[in-house]
């Protein structure tokens, strides 16, 4: 699918840079940019934030430009350190050590940021839970981690079922004011009480300082640990591929539950000392549009959902506000459609950049970098220090243009070092030196990277492979829909017919001639065989709470098959 190419822009590096790089960089001269270069000792918490703070050019520069409906507030450099040290400082007090799990659950805030990294301080291990996670989802995630402290607010209490959570000795409360029963906590007033200097914990590179669970698009969450020498390539990443400078205005869409809220939504932009804006509150276009106008943001990075719901919302809204001030896109957490991206250069005049990463990952690996041409449909190629590849199910590396399992050479310092509590699963994503994803893609001659799904939601239709994302993506270039979700569906014939289900735009009604439509447009744009067979009109396509199409979940409804675990189940 070879459409049009859209040429680079200008990015942090030329391209010929790249290409020195991709040929001859290490990950170790990152290290000479920190500390740790010095003392052998590092903690992420110090390099983000304290390192700022001591710096008299930088103490006073706003870190955290955060808005929600009626809440508008204002962090420098210093004050995060100083109130991280704070809460560093009542963590202590409570007997919180080094590799403990310390987790938050509550609403994007400052609270949040602060307390986050008071725990990154003490050395603990911070675990964030998405705010509306139900009961079961909270207990899961607790019980597997066996947390000793959580970070909450009153109104999340119910959720917390603490009867059966008996490794959780303490619950701070962030808010209101509870009765103190010796197990809750008060952090306005043990706040008060707290020094604002605090003996930063010094750790190894390779200590753990995040657990994360992933978004559960395909099974039961696993969680994922992480270590302080992710940080290299979040740094990394920020400069080539988030392409930032001191004085950029940054907005990561992402909640801090999901690995994208942390890495890009926290590190990358602080350890490059950047203002980083946080949103809390729902997603409307017209808010988005207002947030990244009115805080005049530079460098944006968001989500294919987000941006469908965009291109939906029409161009006419986007033309009534003044984003002049933008000038770097990127995308991550599902494919993007060539369709987005088009719209991206018409309503924005900027190119919108795939980067493709997971959880265990860390960081990105495979991207559009910004002064590389874009191939819309494929996400890019590897970032420097990154050797990617597609195997077969051995294990065994496969020739241009065939589709595979996407795989990358293990080792990079990002890669998580555990899946909690489950060795045998961790030990299965590598084989022969590779990590294996367990997305399926294809690598072309020129060394792009074409995503066509995950493995398992592969569709084999009369013989033929169809990727569920060239199909999907298709159909959202028609003008009556909206969104789409395909599957294959069993059948005694071909193997699996292709069963797309959608959404419709505004302004359009089913009928029979609308789906022959649609089908049509299919088969003439992309291909016979990849026309869906079957196309239900539904009110909404089912979603993760990071906004990813729940495929599994599509297919267990029409075969009628029990759902499995969805906790994180959009409502
Ligand atoms: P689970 O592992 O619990 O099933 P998940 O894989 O959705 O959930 P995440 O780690 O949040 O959890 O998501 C990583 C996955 O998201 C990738 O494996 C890939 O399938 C998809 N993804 C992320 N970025 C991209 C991208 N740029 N293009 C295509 N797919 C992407
Ligand atoms: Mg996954």
């Amino acid at each position: 699918m070879d459409m049009q190419r859209i040429p680079a822009r200008k990015g942090n590096h030329n391209l010929r840079q790249y290409e020195e790089m991709r040929a001859s960089f290490k990950w170790e001269d990152i290290h000479q940019k920190f500390s740790w270069n010095e003392t052998g000792k590092v903690n992420i918490a110090y390099e983000a934030i304290d390192r700022h703070a001591e710096n008299p050019l930088k103490k006073d520069q706003i870190a955290l430009l955060y808005s929600a409906p009626g809440r508008e507030e204002t962090l420098t450099f210093e004050e995060i350190s100083k109130q991280s040290n704070q809460f560093a400082n009542v963590l202590k007090k409570y007997g919180v050590n080094k590799g403990d799990r310390v987790f938050l659950f509550m609403p994007r805030s400052p609270e949040f940021y602060v307390t986050f990294f008071g725990i990154l301080k003490t050395g603990a291990i911070a675990g964030p839970l998405f705010e509306a996670f139900m009961e079961q989802a909270v207990r899961d995630r607790l019980q597997d981690s066996e947390a000793r402290m959580l970070i909450t607010t009153p109104e999340l209490l119910e959720r917390v079922p603490q009867d059966e959570l008996p490794n959780l000795e303490k619950i701070v409360l962030v808010g209101g004011n509870l009765e103190d029963s010796g197990k809750y906590i008060d952090f306005t007033k043990e706040m008060a009480d707290a020094s604002d200097a605090f003996d930063i914990e010094w750790v190894d590179l390779e200590d753990g300082m995040l657990l994360h669970y992933t978004s559960g698009s395909t099974g039961k969450p696993k969680g994922v640990y992480h270590v302080h020498n992710a940080m290299i390539q979040h740094y990394a990443t920020g400069e080539w591929v988030l392409d930032l400078k001191e004085d950029d205005i940054y907005w990561c869409t992402a909640d801090p539950g999901w690995v994208t809220g942390t890495s890009y939504g926290i590190f990358a932009p602080w350890l490059h000392g950047v203002t980083n804006v946080i949103r809390g509150g729902r997603f409307t276009p017209e808010d988005w549009y207002e947030t990244l106008a009115k805080n005049k943001v530079t460098v944006w990075y968001t989500a294919p959902t987000a941006l469908r719901m965009l291109v939906s919302a029409g161009e006419d809204l986007v033309k009534t506000f003044d984003l002049s001030s933008l000038r770097h896109i990127m995308s991550v957490g599902e494919p993007l459609n060539p369709e987005v991206i088009t719209w991206g250069l018409k309503a924005f005049d900027l190119r919108i950049h795939d980067t493709w990463w997971m959880t265990e990952t860390g960081a990105q690996l495979i991207v559009n970098l910004p002064s590389e041409e874009i191939r819309p449909g494929s996400m890019g190629k590897p970032i420097p220090g990154i050797e990617a590849t597609i195997v077969d199910n051995e294990g065994n590396e496969i020739p241009p243009n065939q589709m595979g399992n996407l795989a990358i050479k293990a080792g990079w310092p990002s890669m998580m070092r555990q899946i909690w509590n489950n060795p045998g699963k961790y030990e299965s994503y590598f084989i022969n030196g590779w990590y294996v994803s367990g997305d399926s893609a294809y690598r072309d001659e020129d060394g792009y990277f074409w995503f066509q799904g995950r493995l398992d939601d592969v569709i084999n239709t009369s013989g033929e492979r169809v990727g569920p994302f060239e199909v999907e993506s298709k159909l959202i270039e028609h003008p009556a829909v909206a969104e789409a979700g395909v599957i294959g569906k069993p059948d005694p014939q071909r193997g699996e017919i292709i069963k797309a289900f959608i959404t419709l735009n505004p302004g359009y009604e089913e009928s029979s001639e609308l789906l022959e439509d649609i089908r049509k447009f299919v088969k003439t744009e992309l291909a016979a065989h990849a026309a869906p067979r079957e196309i239900e009109v539904r009110d909404s396509i089912p979603k993760t709470r990071s906004g990813k199409i729940m495929r599994r979940l599509l297919k267990s409804w029409e075969l009628g098959l029990p759902t499995g675990d969805t906790s994180t189940l959009e409502e």
